[in-house]
Order: structure tokens, then sequence, then C-alpha cells
């Protein structure tokens, strides 16, 4: 081929490939912070895509506000009060042309800010709103003096980027408006292949960029603001379609090497299963046999196992677990959380204990001569370990792993599934992997998210469950909710009282719990009430938790740490607040709580009203049914394009900019690209991966 030489010169002209140094004002240290964002060469300042927008477009007046929306505001200060409560701190009150107060609050301040907000200033303030003390406030709110003339101000959609400490928001965006001054010309950024690329009618790729890093004055602000604009779209399906890519060439890579044909004589499995106090369902019969088909294989087991909460998936792991062990060799199994971890140990504890096998326990308060005992142990005799991620360390070492099992997945990143299998035996024998998920996803997306993977389901739960009845109640009736506590109580029923909050904040959310703990303690006397949240030290957890095991704790206020997994079966009742601002998923992961033993049990889901259609929607799919495949279908169709719920899902895949509920319907085609490119293209493979996910070095040494 005539061009071949141009292409290659071409290519190793590549601007993005540059290192960011090259960049005039980067230094050795603005470098090493960089490398911590994995910012690396120019191309990444490229794809370092704004985490979302803040929309200074438009002013919302005071009397508007509602808790938790990030809003821009304009008013003048009427008064400045300098304080010390707990902390020094700087209050500053503003009204707005309707005469609504508006509390701006600042915990680290200098003298000559405190000079520039004297009274009478007009402020326009951007930030994120809460219910306080004395009415609606904004904490460490971004503010600007309107000058007298209106000027002084952006008016505009401002990118918010991912970034970390010593690197603030303008210094980040002024870099990656010089990186960009280098992208080159529109066909020479393309990696898709023109014949795939041309059918999907999307935008240029460098119209992209330039787009959603630096919106036009005219640009769609809406369908920027919900990550629907046809710029995010063109960039999600490229994000999508390089993930997509890299997780098969991973499933490629990690089936190349060997993995220790494991069979096992069943005898072990047979008096597990003749000892327990039940029969497996048939879900949990074709499952087990499902694994222990690709385990008798010498290529690597990639298996997830995807099944409702209280389908039973741990026994169908222990009995996975047997047929390793049985082979002689070791069996790892990490949970996401210590709570988690630790009722998989006593699970396991009981069945294995008549079988001789005594499980090690390592978590990351194991320390000391215990830690010690455990590392020896897992060189020498120990057959299984049970513990959180204190098991990827590098400092942890196997005898002879034979089979890692990861339970409740979406916690866990592809890498760090990854980290254990390299702890296989030698390079030569790698470990097989069973994944356990309680995430019903629809089968679309689950060949997206886990395209790694082999995936079996678990759509049947074990006979005697009696169905959660679920109501939503407004919170004008919470005092109804309460009386029922009480009633239940009075029965020896045990319930959950959920306290969520849709930011990110464990420390609001924790304080949250904390309020409705005292106010129950009030109104609930002589019933005995636990607190549990995410800010208390792991072996207070651990006690509260086992109090409520116990049921020395009758009622148990806690915040989404209760989230995944935990077994009460005597539990029978739970309040959700803020039921309206959770999705369909996780309202349902939470109420799984609820409903695991034989008693009717009730789900209370506490809404602050007035509904949007769609949080009616969401609470009506969840009264109408219990099934979880259901629930992700609905929810899928529910969050379509055009329904935005916060910023960030609790995505499996960390994503830049695609988000799979949202997207779903690329899918399909970025499978069908993904094909094609794979057995076609594997330099534009490897270059898109690079682009997307190269600096998760994992995908790239598999
Ligand atoms: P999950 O799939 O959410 O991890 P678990 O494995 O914790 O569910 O099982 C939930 C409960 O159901 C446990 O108490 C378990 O012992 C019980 N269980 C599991 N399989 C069956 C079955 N086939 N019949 C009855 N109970 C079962
Ligand atoms: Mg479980």
């Amino acid at each position: 081929m005539r061009s071949a030489p141009h292409l290659h010169l071409r290519e190793s002209a590549d601007p993005g490939l540059a290192a960011v140094a090259s960049l005039p004002g980067v230094g050795p240290a603005l470098e090493a912070t960089l490398a911590r964002l994995g910012i690396l060469r120019i191309q990444d300042l490229w794809f370092h895509l704004p985490l979302r927008y803040e929309d200074r477009t438009r002013i919302t007046a005071i009397r508007d506000l509602r808790a938790a929306d990030s809003v821009q505001v304009e008013g003048t200060v009427e008064a400045v009060e300098q304080g010390f409560r707990f902390r020094p701190q700087l209050r500053v009150v503003i009204t707005d042309d309707a005469r609504s107060m508006l509390t701006l609050r600042f915990f680290s301040f200098r003298r000559t800010q405190v000079q520039q907000l004297a009274p009478g200033t007009r402020l326009r303030c951007y930030g994120q709103v809460r219910y306080g003390a004395h009415g609606f406030e904004m904490v460490h709110p971004q503010y600007q003096r309107v000058l007298a003339d209106g000027s002084g101000v952006d008016e505009c959609l401002t990118p918010v980027y991912p970034t970390t400490e010593g690197l603030g928001q303008k210094r980040l965006a002024v870099l990656i408006a010089k990186a960009l001054l280098q992208l080159p010309p529109a066909a020479q950024l393309e990696q898709i292949p023109a014949p795939l690329l041309e059918p999907l009618r999307l935008q240029s790729l460098r119209d992209a960029l330039l787009q959603v890093h630096r919106p036009a004055a005219d640009a769609d602000v809406a369908a920027l603001l919900q990550g629907i604009h046809p710029s995010q779209r063109r960039l999600a399906f490229e994000e999508l379609l390089a993930h997509h890519l890299g997780m098969k060439r991973l499933r490629a890579r990690i089936r190349s090497h060997r993995a220790p044909g494991l069979a096992g004589t069943g005898e072990a499995q047979r008096d597990l299963l003749a000892a327990l106090p039940f029969k497996l369902t048939g879900a949990q019969q074709r499952v087990a046999r499902e694994i222990a088909r690709d385990m008798s294989r010498s290529e690597p087991m990639l298996r997830l196992v995807h099944g409702d909460v209280g389908s039973g998936k741990t026994v169908v792991a222990a009995l996975a677990a047997l047929v390793a062990i049985e082979s002689g060799f070791q069996v790892a199994l990490m949970a996401p959380t210590e709570l988690l971890a630790e009722q998989h140990l006593r699970n396991f504890r009981d069945w294995f204990a008549p079988l001789g096998i005594e499980p090690v326990w390592l978590a990351g308060k194991v320390q000391g001569k215990a830690r010690q005992a455990a590392m020896t142990a897992l060189q020498g005799p120990a057959q299984l370990v049970i513990g959180t991620h204190a098991l990827m360390q590098d400092a942890v070492a196997f005898r002879k792993l034979g089979l890692v099992i990861i339970d409740e997945q979406h916690r866990f990143g592809v890498h760090q599934r990854l980290a254990l299998r390299d702890k296989g035996a030698d390079a030569e024998l790698v470990p097989h992997q069973l994944v356990l998920t309680a995430t019903p996803i629809p089968r679309t997306l689950a060949m997206t998210a886990y395209a790694d993977l082999d995936v079996s389901r678990i759509d049947e739960l074990p006979p005697g469950r009696s169905p959660v009845t679920t109501v939503a109640i407004s919170t004008a009736r919470r005092a109804e909710v309460v009386d029922r506590i009480r009633a239940a109580c009075g029965e020896g029923r045990q319930a959950y009282w959920v306290c969520t909050l849709i930011e990110d904040s464990e420390q609001l959310e924790a304080q949250a719990a904390e309020t409705t703990h005292a106010e129950l303690e009030r109104t609930l006397q002589g019933i005995s009430i636990g607190l549990i949240h995410g800010r208390m030290k792991p072996a207070e957890k651990q006690k509260v938790m086992q109090q409520f095991q116990s049921g020395a704790i009758s009622v148990l206020v806690a915040t989404t740490v209760i989230e995944v997994g935990v077994d009460v079966p005597n539990a029978s009742l739970m309040i959700m607040e803020n039921a309206e601002r959770l999705g369909l998923a996780q309202l349902h992961q939470l109420r799984g709580r609820v409903g695991r033993g034989s008693l009717a049990s009730s789900c209370v889901l506490l809404y602050q009203p007035p509904l949007s259609a769609m949080a009616r929607e969401r609470l009506n799919a969840l009264r109408e049914t219990n099934d979880g495949f259901e629930i992700a279908e609905k929810d899928l169709k529910l969050r379509g394009p055009g329904e935005l719920l916060g910023t960030r899902q609790t995505g499996r895949l960390e994503f830049r900019i695609a988000n799979l509920t949202r997207d779903a319907a690329m899918l399909a085609e970025v499978q069908d690209v993904a094909g094609t490119m794979l057995r076609k293209h594997a330099g534009a493979c490897d270059r898109l991966i690079a682009r997307w996910v190269g600096n998760s070095a994992r995908f790239a040494d598999a």
C-alpha cells in the first residue's frame, strides 16, 4: 500500500501521545498532580471530560429553592456575622428581589473576603442548597460580586471536571483548553473506521470534544445538563465501545491462560446438601451445574451469578468452594464490606465445620499476630479464606489458589478482580473466578457491563418466602408509621428505619440517621433502638448488627450501609425515608433486607410530596412487583433518555461520560461495531482502548 509510510509518519506525530509536560506551564509538580488523575499525555486531557455542568445561565429565585439542588441565586447582602460555633464561621445573609432570605456559610475565610461582603453588596452565588436551622443555606458557595452595571459575572454552562487535591477547576480548565489547541483535524482523530462510523450518523469526535469542554453560547443547555446532547452521545458511544473492546480483550487474554481443572469427588457437596435444612431450588441447581462444568475445564472460569437478594447465591458459592477444596486447591471469598464478609464467615463456619474445613479470616482490622497467623496459614494448610479488600494486598500470598469468589461485584472494579486473580499459585495456572451480584440487570446491559464474563441467573426465590407488601406514604403521616412500628415491636417483630440522602455524603447521611434515632427514642419509649451508619468504626457497627440479629435491638435506624446482603430474618418491617429520590434498583435492594424469613413483611416508602410523575412510577413499580429482574427492566425503561437521576450512577463501571442505563439504546450498535473491529481493525482497537481506558494499567497487562 502506497499510503502506508505516510500513515506511519502521521501516527508517530500524533500530538495526543505527547507527554503533558510538553504543554507550556506544566512543571514536575503539576505533572505529578496530573498523573494522580491518570493524565499523562495530551490526549488524556482531551478525554478528561466534565462530570457535570454548573448552570450559570439561569438565576433561581430563593423562594423556589429545593434542598440538594445546585443552583445559582442572586441577592444583596443583608447581614454579615462572624462567629464561633465548634469552629470559626462566617454567616452571610442575602435577600433577593422578592425579599426571600438565604444564608451563606463559610468555615474558612480571609479578612479581605469579609470586607468584600459588606452589607449592600450584590452577589451572585452558585452552590448546593441545604436546609439548615435558619431555612435554606449554602455552604461555601462560589460567588462573584455583581457590579453596579450588572457586569462582573459569567453567564454560561461551566464544566466541572473530576479533579484532585492541589488542582483547582480553573487551572484544570485552562490546561484542557491549551491541550485542545492541539487537537488534530477530524479525520486524524477518528479511530472508528469510517465505514463503521458513517451509518451511525454521529457527530465528528473533534466537534464533540470541543462542544462538551466549551459549550457554545447557543448550545442546547437542557440536553447538556441531562447528558443527552449529540456531542455527549458521540463520546458515550466511543467510550462504551472502548470499554467493550477492553473487556473482550481482557477476556481473551485471561482465557489464553490455563487454570486447574477442578472436579472433586462430590462427597463434600453431598454432605453439605444433606445437612442443609432446605432443598436447593431448580435455579440454584442449574447454576451450580454451570459452575461445576466451568471449573472442570482447564481454561479459567469467568462467571457471574446474578440473582435477586435472598435468592440463595451464598450456598451456590459454597458448593463451588467445595469442588476446589476437594481437589486440593484454596478458595478466597471476598466481600465489599466487613459486615458482609463476617456474615459469610459465620455461614461458612456453620456449613463447613462438620466437613472439617475451617475458614481463615482476613480483614483490615485483623492486625499483628492474628494477621501473621492468617498469612502463614494461606501459605500452608488454609483451604478457605474469607475477607474484604485486605485480601488483595500485595503481601497476601497463597499456596495454591484455585478459585476466587467475589460477592456483590458492582462494588469492585474489574481491576480489583484481576488483582486477586493474579494471586494464583504460579504464573502458569490462574484461578477460576466466580462473581456474585444481587443487582439483577437486563440482558442487554449485562452483555456490556459484564462483557468479560459468562452470566448465570438465579431467577427463582426459595419457596415459603412471603412477598413484601409495599406501600407509599407521605411524610405528613409519619406519626402513623411510628405507631405501626410500635405495634410490630409489640408482637416481637423487628424493624429497619433507613435514612437515605441523594447526595453522596456519608456525613450528612449519618447526621440524618442520628436525628431520626433521637426522635424515635423519644417517641418509642420502652423499645430499644439501635443506630448504624458508615461513619462508625467497624467494631461498633458489628456490635450493633449483632444486637439486632440477636433481638436485643428492636428497631435499627440505618443509613444505606445496610444495603447489601445483611440477613436478619426476624426483621419484617422496613421504613425508607426519601424514597422518592432513590432509583428503583437501590430501593429494591434496600427492600430486600426484609422478607427474608417466613413472616409476612412490609415496606413503607416515605415520600415528600409532591411526587414527580417519574417518582410516582418508580414507587408504583415497587408496589407492583418483588421480582428484581422485572424491576430492572422497568428501571431501564423509566430511565430512558430524558431522565436524570443524580449526576453519577452507582454504576457497575466507572465511565467518564457514558451511562449504561441512559445509553442502553446504543449497546446493540456498540456490540456490532466492536465485533467487526476486533476481527478486522486490531490497531484501531488498541488505540481506542488506550485513549479511554489506557491508564487503567490492569487492562493492558491482563
Ligand atoms: P443472597 O442471594 O441474597 O446472597 P443468601 O444466600 O444470603 O441470599 O440466602 C438468603 C437466605 O435463604 C439464607 O438464609 C439461606 O440460607 C436461605 N436459602 C438459600 N437457599 C435456600 C433454599 N433453596 N431454600 C430455602 N432457603 C434457602
Ligand atoms: Mg448475598
